[in-house]
C-alpha cells in the first residue's frame, strides 16, 4: 500500500508495485530506484532516459531533496492512476481473504476507468502470479499432517467473529475441526429441515472427509 507525505507544496508517495518493487510518486511523476550510497537512496525519473530529474531520500525513505531539474516530458496521470489502483489491489489481496480475481474485478469496476485507462491497465492474467506470490508470503505453510495449531487469524471469519467452534482429538477420528459463525448456527437451529452431506474428494490431504450441515433460510438451502 502507499505511504504519502507532504514536503512543502510537494507530495511524495512510496508505492509497492505488483512485483514488490518500491517506486516513488513525486508531484505526480514516477521515480524508480537508481542506487544507494552514503546513507542515501537515489531515485531517477523513469519516464524518459534523458530526463535529468532525480531525488534523494534517506535509506528509511524520508525525503531529502529534489534536484529541481525540469522534466523534459509531461506527467502521465493515467499511468499514475493505474499504478495506485494496482497497488490498492495488491494491498487488498495481501490483507484480505477474498479471491484475488474478485478483488481485481471489484476494484477495476469501482475505478470507472476511461477507455484510455482501460487500454493500459494490466489484465488479471498478467498480474495474477505476482498477486498470488505477494499473498503467499503472508500465509502460513500448509501443514503436512493433521497435527498443527490453527493460527488465530484462521479461527475467525471475515467479520473477525469466532468461526472455529471446536477443535478436538478423538480416538476414532484423530482430529475434528468444526466451523460455524453464530449467525449460521441461528439459521441451522431455526430450520425445520436439515440436510447433511459428506464428501471425501475435496477434503484437504491431511483429512479424510468434509461434512457439512445445511438449513433452510428464506426458502433457500444454506
Ligand atoms: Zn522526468
Amino acid at each position: 500500500m502507499s505511504n504519502t507525505t507532504s514536503v512543502g507544496n510537494c507530495n511524495i508517495e512510496f508505492i509497492l508495485s505488483t512485483k514488490n518493487k518500491k517506486i516513488v510518486i513525486f508531484n505526480e511523476y514516477k521515480y524508480v530506484f537508481n542506487q544507494e550510497s552514503n546513507k542515501k537512496k537515489y531515485w531517477r525519473c523513469e519516464d524518459n532516459d534523458y530526463c535529468a530529474a532525480y531525488l534523494h531520500t534517506t535509506c528509511e525513505d524520508i525525503y531529502v531533496k529534489h534536484n529541481n531539474a525540469q522534466h523534459n516530458h509531461l506527467p502521465d496521470p493515467d499511468e499514475i492512476l493505474i499504478i495506485r489502483l494496482i497497488s490498492k489491489i495488491r494491498s487488498r489481496v495481501v490483507n484480505e481473504h477474498l479471491s484475488a480475481s474478485f478483488i481485481y474485478e471489484f476494484e477495476i469496476a469501482r475505478a470507472k476507468l476511461t477507455k484510455s485507462q482501460l487500454s493500459i491497465v494490466p489484465s488479471f492474467r498478467t498480474i495474477k502470479s505476482a498477486l498470488y506470490k505477494a499473498r503467499s508470503k503472508t500465509i502460513p505453510i500448509v501443514p503436512k499432517t493433521f497435527e498443527f495449531n490453527v493460527p488465530t487469524l484462521y479461527q475467525l471469519n471475515t467479520n473477525s467473529e469466532q468461526f472455529l467452534l471446536a477443535d478436538y482429538h478423538d480416538k476414532k477420528f484423530d482430529r475434528v475441526l468444526m466451523y460455524s459463525s453464530n449467525r449460521q448456527l441461528d439459521i441451522l437451529f431455526n430450520s425445520s429441515i436439515i440436510f447433511c452431506d459428506g464428501t471425501f474428494s475435496t477434503a484437504p490431504p491431511q483429512f479424510q472427509q468434509i461434512y457439512t450441515l445445511h438449513g433452510i433460510f428464506e426458502e433457500e438451502c444454506m
